[in-house]
């Protein structure tokens, strides 16, 4: 319990948007089917595993890390076939990038833009770093407001878009072309976020390897999360290497750890074994996304995601959310944004605990 001199400290010198903020909240998982996180859950083989921990005895953890990441840095260029002529920065999770870019970014009248429903951290970080934060809201569909997109451009001259591509909490992939014309319109950054792209059938890293789009000022950032390896803490971010030079600047030297250095290049030599499990994700998706279409009480959205956003019946949402939970299954409930009433997001997990989530969704009827 904080002491009375604490709390008036606090309020005297805490900034007040930081106090009337609650802290980000993730629930307690022990014991449930943890469907909430976006997490790939198959594990690795044994001799693998092995592997790995003879591996890591080695790791010089009385050093501190390369602050280049060097091995790392080579071992996503290879994997994700990024050439040289790009510009290559990691970050604690893509989360750390996305704060690296708004901080370098933050001029007293900068602005971020992005789309709402869209992913929280965006306004988190903008709010954290004092820049202004314009959420576009998004079509009934879920896709892009183009003529609405553009007069928020046009006003707000935003320093950098983010675009997620496929989006979170929805889970589509919004119209290339769409994006392409933002490309052109943006008088600043536009960053296309594919954290989700192990799942997705379209990417923008090609336009930037082949300067299709105005490279000038588009990056494309990435994870390693989605694709099994939520537990390093793990981003990339690929762009014009002039762009590149400068965003490092702001990253702490340090930020990518021994263990995880060592980790994350053991596990790429893998690649196509994360492959595999991201083939079998989405053949789950495919089944999982069926099934719900025939349950008359709910209607999922398409995804290119690891995970689907549905609504339940009006009204019905937080009901259906806490009747998983009581039979051990948790979820994400995004109920309380006015566009996604009644909405859940379910990540996509093995067959058993696709099979789980199923029945005792049944059940909650
Ligand atoms: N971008 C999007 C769209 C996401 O959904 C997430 C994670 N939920 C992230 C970035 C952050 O990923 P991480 O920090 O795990 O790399």
């Amino acid at each position: 319990m904080p002491t009375n001199k604490t709390e008036s400290l606090i309020k005297k010198i805490l900034r007040p948007e930081i106090g009337a903020l609650s802290a980000y909240h993730v629930p307690n998982a022990t014991g449930m089917v943890k469907l909430d996180a976006m997490e790939n859950p198959y594990h690795w083989p044994q001799a693998m595993k092995a592997d790995w921990l003879a591996l890591i005895q080695q790791a010089e953890l009385n050093r501190y890390p390369d602050p280049h990441a060097h091995k790392l840095t080579e071992a996503i260029r290879s994997a994700f076939k990024i050439p040289d002529s790009l510009g290559l920065m990691l970050g604690n999770g893509s989360d750390e990038i996305i704060q690296i870019l708004i901080q370098a970014l933050a001029k007293p009248e900068a602005t971020v833009l992005s789309v709402s429903p869209g992913f929280v951290m965006y306004e988190y970080i903008s709010l954290f770093s004092r820049v202004n934060y314009v959420p576009v809201p998004l079509s009934e569909t879920f896709e892009l407001d183009m003529p609405l997109l553009t007069q928020q451009i046009e006003q707000h001259q935003p320093a950098i878009i983010f675009i997620a591509y496929p989006n979170n909490p929805t889970g589509n992939l919004f119209k290339r072309s769409d994006i392409e014309d933002i490309l052109h319109i943006a008088p600043g950054l536009v960053v296309v976020d594919e954290a989700y792209t192990a799942f997705a059938s379209d990417s923008f890293m090609d336009d930037l390897i082949h300067k299709k789009s105005p490279a000038a000022n588009l990056l494309v950032m990435r994870t390693v999360s989605k694709m099994g390896l939520a537990g390093l803490r793990l981003g990339y971010m690929a762009g014009d290497s002039d762009w590149i030079t400068e965003l490092n600047k702001v990253r702490l030297p340090y930020n990518i750890n021994v263990l995880t250095q060592l980790s994350a290049a053991f596990a790429l030599e893998y690649k196509s074994m994360l492959d595999e499990q991201a083939q079998m994700i989405c053949e789950q998706r495919t089944l999982m996304f069926s099934a719900l279409m025939e349950m008359e009480d709910f209607s999922p959205y398409p995804s290119e995601a690891n995970f689907i956003l549905f609504r339940c019946q009006q009204d019905k949402g937080a009901n259906v959310f806490e009747s998983l939970k009581q039979q051990g299954i948790l979820v994400k409930n995004l109920g309380i944004q006015p566009a996604l009433i009644d909405c859940l997001r379910v990540t996509v997990g093995s067959d058993e605990e696709n099979q789980a989530f199923l029945s005792a969704l049944a059940n909650t009827v």
